[in-house]
């Protein structure tokens, strides 16, 4: 059985108060959801100082972004050691903002998922189709070859150590949720191809979170799909009664 995983995109906002502050509000209600992973992703700077508000609390910390080096002149980018370090558990990758913002493809974001795995970090390898994509009838063939090239090479020891996001761009931060049979449709269908590359077995262990204007109040139906494992949580990961809403939706 999957565990159902709300993981916290908090992208780049708060201050170092806020955050603080977010962070403890998260912890104080943690006790509250009952058999969900909860996951915090703050900006890289306030990484350590959240991790210190978490201290002792089943809440895990993870980063948005890595860099797929070890160490060296590579100025302004984070290490998948320095994560550890500061006791970081999971990475978001390959987000669509950084996907288009920042240019990164799937053979960097499978670069730093070998990383990140190497590391012992939990990659969040996220996957998603833009509008014209999905008005075009292309979903399909876009989410394989996102899902083909952003985890090239994973091995099917490792694969069960990842965890997938589905956030169809046009859902991100535009209100307009997927339904939830839009969802299960893109989420049964990545299922399937971790099923022809691994096996059955090795697909069903796969955590497969749905990201895109997921709220406390569409929450449940999104959650209740068979292949919808948790979510990938921006706007209401802002607020910890919204974060919290969302996980005991499940
Ligand atoms: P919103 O929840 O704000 O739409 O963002 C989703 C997202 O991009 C999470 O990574």
């Amino acid at each position: 059985m999957r565990k159902t995983l709300i993981a916290g995109n908090w992208k780049m906002n708060t201050d170092r108060a806020a955050a603080v502050a977010l962070a403890k509000g998260v912890a104080a209600g943690a006790a509250e959801v009952d058999g969900v992973d909860l996951v915090v992703c703050p900006p890289t700077i306030y990484l350590a100082v959240v991790g210190e508000a978490l201290a002792g609390s089943p809440v895990a910390l993870g980063a948005q972004n890595v860099y797929a080096e070890d160490n060296g002149a590579f100025t302004g980018e984070t290490s998948t050691a320095m994560l550890t370090d500061i006791g970081a558990e999971y990475v978001i990758l390959g987000h669509s903002e950084r996907r288009a913002l920042m240019g990164e493809t799937d053979a960097d974001v499978s670069k730093k998922t070998h990383k990140a795995l190497a590391a012992g970090l939990t990659p969040i390898v996220c996957v998603g189709e833009l509008l014209e994509e999905r008005e075009a009838g292309k979903t399909a063939e876009v989410i394989k070859t996102q899902f083909e090239g952003s985890l090239d090479g994973i091995t099917a020891d490792q694969i069960t150590s990842v965890v997938i996001a589905y956030e169809p761009v046009w859902a991100i931060g535009t209100g307009k949720v997927a339904s939830p049979e839009q969802a299960e449709e893109v989420h049964a269908d990545l299922r399937r191809l971790l099923s022809e590359r691994y096996t059955p077995q090795l697909a069903e262990e796969v955590r497969i979170l749905y990201g895109g204007s997921m709220k406390p109040g569409n929450a449940a139906e999104l959650l209740a799909k068979p292949n919808v494992d948790g979510g990938l949580i921006g706007g209401a990961s802002l607020k910890p009664e919204d974060f919290l809403g969302i996980a005991k939706a499940k």
